[in-house]
């Protein structure tokens, strides 16, 4: 028996998830339902924009899953923290505004996702995007996303695009344009000095709307699934269980390990794999949390020569008060900063077309990251992280169980291909070069990560299956493509074979953008949301010509 009755009802108020919400209620013919498992998005240091390392490790707001044993690090566990919350993990990130290149998304194109080619995504980055510089043939105003600059530059980013420029990189002004080579300043998805997550940029002005309901603290547990149509969701709130028709559709935006999940409990999957579970079989569909790809990452640190970074802040309660009422009265000062503030885009080979490596700056270094959250070096230090955007890897989003409630398997399967370790090690050495030159040397004290006894090749390899990290980047659990055989949805992103629903959100990316995936994630759930709206005009226009 169904309760209420919607026309769309939206799983998941993540990155794409609560841009779904917002443009399919916008006409307001349209009855939206938006289930989230998490609370309202009223924890205030998801607002500040360096409040993320307070939010990296709550259990309140963020769901800190644990990968499955990596065999080729060590068999070491990596900490997947995720959004949990209304904004999902535009809630939590660490706000770099980042597209990636223009020739992934003409890759995807190549591999048969018509509509998804650079020129065809433009528009929908535009759309989204309020860019504070200013309306431009790449950035568009007045869409609902700010995208800003810090607020204030650090005289060691300065100086780290300077040395970058030395080792011979360009300097680059816009990392996203399509092409993304050199060194300069990022962009971060900050507005009037706070977070912008969706849920600020989407939800917010969408609040008032009869026509849509948000339901936070609701966790969607099966798909309805009436002759091959979806019809509606379960979900349980408050330790009830409800059910909810959509007429139209059911939109899966779940995430990248939530939406796996929730396919494979309805029975969409690896037949095998349901049947080990108990979970009868609505579609063999073996793509179902295959294809995971990730950005490979490995952190390098240096003790500063001067206490000009943030660590002398994290380990001073003083400091840390003052800087709080610096932002509160302000709105300025350590606390207003992105973070990863600068950095830049290089190839680990010359051969390549473009670039595989991003090099995160930031003035700031930690001795240990993980569940526990992130721990400052207690001495100033700053950090240049290394991260493969390309690698081979591929992983699985596994049940570990038929409770809907159980955290899924991870595996990625890092370094897998000799090709993998040699462009982390490239990165590697480049962000060591880097910092060797004659601009960032007076602030160099010595190298902590990984030290002066990594030389040799087999010191890097040792080193990185020791330290290497997920990037946090993973995508293509529900990948779009042409057949059921290797893919989940199709261009449309409608599920190969099940009318009425459809997938929108990270998982649907076929390959990993070279880049941050925030933005692409916003982009996906602009152009899902139009083409949704295109599909009920037609059904409509059709039904009245009949
Ligand atoms: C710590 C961290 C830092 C990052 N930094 C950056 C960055 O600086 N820039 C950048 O571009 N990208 C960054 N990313 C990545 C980026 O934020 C994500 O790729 C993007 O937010 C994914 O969006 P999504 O819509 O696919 O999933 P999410 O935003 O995770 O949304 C999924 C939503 O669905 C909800 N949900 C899941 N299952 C259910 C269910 N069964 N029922 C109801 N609700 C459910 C979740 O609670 C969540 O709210 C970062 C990621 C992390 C973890």
């Amino acid at each position: 028996m169904f309760g209420e009755v919607f026309d769309y009802i939206v799983t998941g108020a993540g990155s794409a998830g609560c841009v779904l919400a917002a443009r399919l209620s916008e006409s307001g013919r349209f009855r939206v339902l938006l289930l989230e498992a998490g609370p309202k998005d009223r924890n205030p240091w998801i607002h500040i924009p360096m409040g993320f390392t307070r939010v990296y490790a709550d259990p309140k707001v963020n769901w800190m899953f644990e990968s499955e044993p990596e065999p080729n690090l060590n068999n070491r566990t990596l900490y997947q923290p995720r959004g949990k919350v209304l904004g999902g993990t535009s809630s939590i990130n660490g706000m770099v505004y980042m597209r990636g290149n223009a020739a992934d998304y003409d890759e995807w194109r190549q591999r048969g996702c018509e509509g998804w080619d650079w020129d065809s995504v433009l528009p929908y980055f535009r759309k989204a995007e309020h860019q504070e510089r200013g309306e431009d043939p790449f950035h568009g105003t007045g869409g609902p996303l700010r995208v800003s600059d810090p607020v204030e530059r650090h005289q060691l980013a300065d100086r780290l695009i300077e040395a970058a420029i030395q080792a011979g990189l360009p300097a680059r002004a816009d990392f996203n344009n399509g092409d993304q080579e050199g060194a300069g300043y990022f962009q971060s998805t900050i507005g009037r000095r706070k977070r912008w997550s969706t849920a600020t940029a989407y939800l917010r002005p969408a609040r008032g709307r009869k026509n849509l309901r948000v339901q936070p603290m609701a966790h969607a547990t099966r798909i309805v699934i009436e002759n091959g149509r979806a019809t509606g969701v379960e979900y349980v709130c408050g330790g009830r269980t409800f059910r909810a028709r959509a007429n139209r559709e059911v939109i899966v935006s779940g995430g990248v390990y939530g939406s796996p999940q929730l396919l494979l409990l309805s029975g969409i999957g690896p037949a095998e794999h349901l049947r080990e579970h108990g979970i009868d079989v609505v579609r063999d569909m073996p793509a179902v949390g295959a294809h995971m790809q990730d950005h490979f990452y490995v952190r390098l640190a240096w003790r500063c020569t001067q206490p000009i970074t943030m660590n002398e802040i994290a380990n001073s309660l003083p400091r840390r008060a003052a800087a709080m009422a610096q932002y509160l009265l302000f709105r300025n000062g350590p606390l207003a900063s992105p973070g990863t503030m600068a950095g830049l885009f290089a190839r680990s080979d010359q051969r390549l077309e473009r670039p595989d490596l991003q090099f995160n700056f930031t003035p700031w270094s930690y001795a240990s990251r993980d569940r526990k959250g992130a721990i400052a070096h207690p001495f100033p230090g700053f950090s240049l992280s290394a991260i493969h955007l390309r690698p081979d890897a591929r992983g699985t989003v596994r049940l570990k169980s038929a409770d809907p409630l159980a955290a899924p398997a991870i595996r990625f399967n890092f370094l897998q291909t000799r090709a993998d370790l040699q462009a982390i090690t490239a990165g590697m050495r480049l962000a060591r070069e880097i910092c060797r030159q004659p601009a960032m040397a007076p602030y160099v004290a010595e190298e902590i990560i990984p030290g002066p006894a990594v030389n040799t090749d087999s010191e890097f390899e040792a080193n990185i299956r020791q330290n290497a990290l997920s990037n946090l980047h993973p995508v293509g659990t529900c990948r779009m493509g042409q057949a059921d055989t290797d893919s989940v949805v199709d261009a449309r992103l409608r599920v190969h074979g099940i009318a009425g629903l459809r997938v929108a959100d990270a998982a649907i990316m076929p390959t990993v953008p070279a880049g941050n995936t925030n933005a692409p994630t916003i982009m996906i759930g602009e152009k899902a949301a139009e083409m949704i709206l295109e599909d009920a005009y037609t059904a409509s226009e059709t039904t009245r010509a009949a």
